[in-house]
């Protein structure tokens, strides 16, 4: 897709710190962080948005949500129960879909957000 900024970055044309790749999906640290930890999972493909997947998208969005317990795990903020608590360990995963969502590129992707509280005083 010319002039999207995700599909540019899956096509290496514009640099990313990257988390992980496969034939699928690509991560890669969010630009602006809005807690310690903040990475993004994006298929390859282009898709707008999460309201652009139907049953055929069933197997992607399922990979994604795996993955992203995965990178937390590697990245410090994973996340099982059982763990002690203290106020260590966890995520958010977030799908912002649409202008009332908060969704500035419109090219579907998953938000992990983790760390100490990442939620406190961010978004
Ligand atoms: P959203 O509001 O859900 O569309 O979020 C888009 C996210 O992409 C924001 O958190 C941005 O900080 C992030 N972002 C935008 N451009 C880049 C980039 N070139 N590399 C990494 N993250 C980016
Ligand atoms: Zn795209």
């Amino acid at each position: 897709m010319d002039n999207c900024i995700f599909c540019k970055i899956a096509a290496k044309q514009i640099p990313s710190k990257a988390i992980y790749e496969d034939d699928d999906l690509i991560a890669f640290h969010d630009i602006n962080p809005a807690a310690p930890v903040h990475f993004l999972i994006v298929p390859k493909q282009h898709i707008p948005t999460l309201s652009d997947c139907g049953e055929a998208h069933t197997a992607l969005l399922g990979k994604m949500m795996v993955l992203a317990p995965k990178l937390a795990q590697e990245l410090g903020c994973g996340y099982r129960v059982g763990d002690d608590g203290n106020g260590a360990g966890g995520y958010k995963t977030l799908f912002n879909t649409g202008p009332d969502g908060g969704q500035e590129v419109y090219h579907l992707h998953l938000h992990v957000i983790g760390g100490p509280h990442p939620w406190r005083g961010q978004r």
